[in-house]
């Protein structure tokens, strides 16, 4: 530090005594003492700039990534009275989530729900003639919602005093990051606390590179200029079964390849399989235990040469294929090969206040070992790791105790372990099911498919598990998040009375069935 202190001193006299020297050449008049008083002005003002940008370039803390766990901290850490800064790479705040994610994907779910409902309307004794669906219009309203949440992000870092940062941010030594747009040369800002918060990037398959027509990400996905007539999506994780219903919704003829047994693989087996059958029934085609082996891109399309289970082969030809088979995350180039942060198959490993190894560096968000890809996972880090560094204290987050939600049709929603896994961790199991065919509220809505499902310890009854597939089922999985947190029993949750009619009350029901017996079935 003091060595960079010198080398600036040394650079403003110098710039100060050349300055001082073209005024000498310009106008010869300026002599003798002038001169002297001159090079002392001009250098003193010189080292003033310099010396208020070295303490404009000092934060308590500088997180690198402006997406939901970045911006989320940078708030936090502003509201706590912290210098803060925040580097973003990209001309917006808000990150995958905002611009790639979450949003945008939720806003065109919502649209094609819209139009879903219009299409059967009759059932509601309603008779549409002409309709149609302008997907310009679609599109406007989806960039719409981005552009007002992004300036909303803005408003709130601005409100908390952050300092807004544009470039890309890299660890620069203890203490020090570097940011630079472009080739161009630069800006260093220390820090006392720094937090990666860099998020991650869709994975792609060997040999397969995204392009704006036919390979599709979840980002090229999401500007379509025409809706497709076929797609075949590869992985039937969140995102996949997600595209699939709003593609299928808009009728592009839908074909998912999984290569595990089965859809939304992560999710207890009964929610999969009512998945599946409710998708195979809507008209989506779902190959398992798939193993694509080739892509051929052709004048109309694409063609994907696939094996099943058996070895047997199969193609597909469709108009787009969307590669939905993970994320990657977006550790490298940000200088932690200098560093001691430690890397677990590239994901950032860090303690349970979100510290890494090196000292004064937090991490957070898609980015870390272990932690789910979720945006209010990032939030929720985003927010201890700041508590952290502000010295107060923290409770680390219980992983068991996120909620994790599938916005196709029927959503999916779940937390904690699922039957298989309480099953396997020693429990002796009690499980209570209610379907929504038994639910008034359901029938009301016309979406009677899925249930509700408590995995519950058989002994003390403490809830386990909550699963959850139906209509607006991701609203509802709060209720379970809380009593799994408060430890709560399947005899609690059955005496905590329920609004009627409401699709809640399938969860009152799976409870009583957990304990005694569901009542309205
Ligand atoms: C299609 C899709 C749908 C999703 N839907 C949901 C959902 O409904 N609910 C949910 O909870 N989660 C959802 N997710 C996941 C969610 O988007 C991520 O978990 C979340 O965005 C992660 O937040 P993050 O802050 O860790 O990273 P990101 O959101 O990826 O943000 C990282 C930011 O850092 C910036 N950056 C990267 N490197 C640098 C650098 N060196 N310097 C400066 N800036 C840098 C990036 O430009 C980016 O803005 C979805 C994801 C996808 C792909």
């Amino acid at each position: 530090m003091r060595l960079l202190e010198r080398g600036k001193r040394a650079n403003v006299t110098a710039v100060g005594e050349a300055v001082t020297a073209e005024l000498q050449f310009c106008f010869p008049i300026v002599r003798g003492r002038y001169l002297g008083w001159i090079s002392r002005a001009v250098t003193l003002s010189l080292w003033a700039e310099v010396c208020n940008l070295a303490e404009n370039s000092t934060f308590d803390l500088a997180v690198i990534g402006g997406g939901p766990g970045g911006y989320v901290a940078a708030i936090r850490a502003g509201q706590l009275g912290l210098k803060t800064a925040i580097i973003e790479k990209d001309d917006k705040f808000g990150g995958t989530c905002l611009h790639w994610g979450c949003i945008p994907t939720k806003a065109l779910l919502f649209n094609t729900e819209v139009y879903d409902t219009v299409k059967n309307a009759r059932e509601f004794g309603i008779t549409i003639k002409g309709f149609t669906l302008d997907w310009e219009a679609v599109q406007t309203r989806k960039n719409k919602i981005v552009k007002k949440l992004a300036q909303g992000v803005e408003y709130l870092l601005k409100k908390n005093r952050v300092e807004m940062i544009r470039g890309f941010g890299k660890l620069a030594g203890p203490g020090q990051i570097q940011v630079t747009v472009g080739n161009a040369p630069g800006r260093e800002l220390s820090a006392n606390n720094i937090m990666l918060a860099t998020g991650s990037e869709a994975k792609m398959l060997p040999g397969l590179k995204p392009d704006a027509r036919t390979i599709l990400t979840n980002k090229e996905v999401l500007s379509l200029k025409k809706i497709p007539k076929s797609m075949v999506i590869i992985g039937a994780g969140a995102v996949g079964v997600e595209f699939a219903s709003i593609f299928h919704r808009l009728g592009t003829q839908v074909t998912i390849l999984e290569m595990l047994p089965r859809i939304v693989p992560l999710e207890d087996e009964e929610v999969s399989a009512e998945l599946e059958k409710s998708f195979r029934k809507q008209g989506i085609e779902i190959f398992t235990q798939a193993r694509v082996e080739k892509t051929t891109k052709n004048p109309k399309g694409i063609s994907v040469e696939h094996s099943g289970p058996d070895g047997k082969p199969g193609r597909l030809d469709a108009e787009t294929l969307l590669v939905a088979v993970g994320r990657s995350p977006n550790t490298q180039g940000i200088g932690l090969g200098s560093s001691r942060v430690q890397l677990e198959r590239g994901f950032v490993k860090v303690n349970g206040n979100m510290q890494t190894d090196e000292p004064g560096v937090y991490a957070i968000g898609d980015i870390v070992a272990g932690s789910p890809l979720l945006a209010h996972v990032g939030h929720m880090e985003g927010i201890i790791a700041v508590t952290h560094a502000a010295g107060q204290p923290v409770e680390p987050i219980n992983y068991l105790h996120v909620p994790n939600c599938t916005y196709c049709e029927p959503e999916v929603s779940s937390v904690g372990m699922t039957e298989r896994q309480a099953r396997e961790a020693g429990f002796k199991v009690r499980v209570g099911k209610f379907p929504f065919s038994a639910n008034s509220k359901a029938a009301i809505l016309g979406s009677r498919e899925g249930f509700v499902k408590i995995v519950s310890d058989g002994q003390y009854g403490e809830i386990l598990g909550v699963h959850m597939i139906g209509t607006r089922v991701t609203e509802m999985i709060a209720e379970a998040v809380v009593a799994m947190r408060l430890e709560a029993t399947a005899q609690d949750l059955a005496h905590a009375i329920h609004p009627h009619p409401t699709l809640t009350e399938a969860v009152l029901e799976a409870a009583h069935a957990a304990v005694d017996e569901a009542i309205h079935i």
